[in-house]
């Protein structure tokens, strides 16, 4: 097993030991790249779709949120493009059955000449690659997998179907009666209901140009192949902004989003040397920018994030298919228009596992006579599933009640969580391990001078404070101004 995939085997074992995450349906063998999140998993979730929220309605004036329906009018997906171009090109090795991304096997060829040092080789395969997706030539792409004699990595041969395209919608049936039913789509995108409610909100928000709205929610796609986790699923969620701009002026609020959305990464202390930007060099046809944001995965920079310019092109493509006008009138020039667009689209199971990544660690502690290991996820203090956990040292004298008297002053404003089971250390390791950044211990002192044990993750440093001092001391670490701190 590779060293790739001995992290990314770490970290779904982690996240299922602590309750982070499931394969779903598990006891009926699982349902391949769905998957439900558990008690940790769901506070952490919930935590990082907060400070999305936060960073992107709270600290903008000009930002509101919506909840729109998974379920659409079905032309919206065809006004949109997704009935006839959300494909994705397809092909099957006759000897294993597998079925693969046409262009992910080439993509997968070109980082191993890159990494093979031939680069020349690796440019002119990306070029080729670009030229067949753009024009839809699926010939070509068939040709460029025998050309460079990429074989399936399961049956070893290259024996290949047809290249073919595949739709990642999923559709079922409104209504009661088949024969009387509409096909509907699961969303792909939460995009399209921000888009057909461009006008309800900017009336009833009374929002002037530029200003965006917010959404974010399920999301569904029939990927082909689903890998790395929860890297790739057919059912996630994201997190969406639209920003609506006067024509013309998109190229300054794409250079803004971008910095305010790297900022955002980066605010949560991870290093720059693990960001990236990766700018499109071939747009879609509506779009006149766009550049994602990647993360280094133990297996390569991948995309977390993406921010796009897509012009008009959405709010006239629903103006058309439905007939009513998706106009602005710009007090400020006197005129009517279609507002221009830039978006930030970022998945949030993405996310969820970059920060896995990112915070998991093992690490060796040497003591004078003797090492151990500790597992401990290192996660801003701010999203950790549990903020605060107090341990009774004994279960009996009174410690318990005054233990859990420390959860209750705490409870308002933090996710509490009361151990009484096993030795201290052991309770100091699981908490660890769930990214705990404080554990309290009661101890016979606590009885007589109000006094505990604060135990920092991180450091493992434990202090005596008093009770009375906990409260200024946990406020100043657990805070959100600590994150929405934006300095562009
Ligand atoms: P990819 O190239 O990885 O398929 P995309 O370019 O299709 O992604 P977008 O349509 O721009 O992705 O969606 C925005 C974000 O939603 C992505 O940056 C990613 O974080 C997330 N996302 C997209 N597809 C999935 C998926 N199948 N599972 C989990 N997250 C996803």
């Amino acid at each position: 097993m590779s060293k790739q995939e001995e992290t990314l085997k770490k970290i779904i074992s982690h996240c299922k030991e602590y309750g982070f995450v499931f394969q779903s349906s598990e006891i009926y063998d699982g349902l391949s790249a769905v998957y439900d999140y558990g008690h940790n998993g769901t506070e952490l979730r919930k935590n990082i779709r907060e400070y999305w929220w936060k960073a992107m309605v709270q600290m903008h004036d000009n930002i509101v949120g919506i909840d729109s329906a998974i379920f659409m009018h079905p032309k919206v997906w065809k006004a949109s493009g997704h009935v006839d171009g959300f494909n994705d090109p397809m092909i099957d090795n006759k000897d294993s059955k597998k079925r693969y991304r046409a262009d992910q096997l080439l993509e997968d060829r070109i980082a191993k000449y890159e990494k093979d040092g031939k680069t020349d080789k690796a440019a002119g395969l990306q070029k080729a690659m670009d030229d067949a997706l753009e024009s839809n030539d699926l010939a070509a792409l068939k040709a460029l997998i025998e050309e460079n004699e990429i074989a399936c990595p399961i049956s070893g041969t290259r024996n290949w179907t047809e290249v073919r395209q595949f739709n990642l919608m999923y559709s079922t049936q409104m209504g009661s009666l088949a024969e009387d039913a509409d096909e509907v789509y699961l969303r792909p995108e939460t995009a399209q209901g921000i888009f057909v409610n461009f006008l309800n909100v900017q009336k009833t928000a009374r929002m002037k140009i530029p200003f965006g709205i917010a959404q974010t929610g399920k999301a569904f796609r029939n990927e082909i192949i689903a890998r790395q986790f929860i890297m790739r699923m057919r059912e996630f969620e994201q997190m969406e902004m639209q920003f609506f701009v006067r024509p013309g002026t998109e190229m300054e609020w794409f250079t803004y989003w971008k910095a305010y959305r790297m900022a955002w990464h980066k605010n949560l202390g991870i290093p720059d040397a693990k960001y990236r930007f990766h700018e499109h060099t071939k747009l879609a046809h509506y779009a006149n920018a766009a550049v994602d944001i990647e993360y280094d995965f133990p297996f390569g920079f991948k995309e977390v994030e993406g921010i796009h310019s897509r012009t008009d092109f959405d709010l006239k493509q629903h103006q058309e298919f439905s007939g009513k006008k998706l106009q602005y009138f710009d007090p400020e020039i006197n005129q009517n228009y279609v507002p221009y667009v830039v978006e930030t689209s970022i998945g949030l199971d993405r996310m969820f596992l970059l920060l896995m990544f990112h915070c998991l660690e093992e690490e060796t502690l040497e003591s004078e006579n003797q090492t151990d290991t500790r597992t401990v996820l290192r996660l801003p203090a701010i999203l950790a599933p549990v903020k605060l956990a107090v341990f009774p040292l004994v279960k009996k004298d009174g410690l318990p009640e005054k233990a859990k008297e420390i959860i209750d002053m705490f409870r308002f404003d933090y996710t509490c969580m009361y151990e009484e089971k096993d030795a201290i250390g052991k309770r100091y390791r699981r908490q660890d391990a769930i990214g705990t950044p404080f554990c309290v211990t009661v101890d016979y002192d606590t009885m007589e001078n109000n006094t505990v044990t604060l135990r920092y993750r991180d450091s493992m440093e434990q202090k005596r404070v008093a009770i009375d001092e906990l409260s200024t001391i946990l406020a100043d670490e657990i805070n959100w101004k600590k994150v929405l701190n934006f300095q562009l």
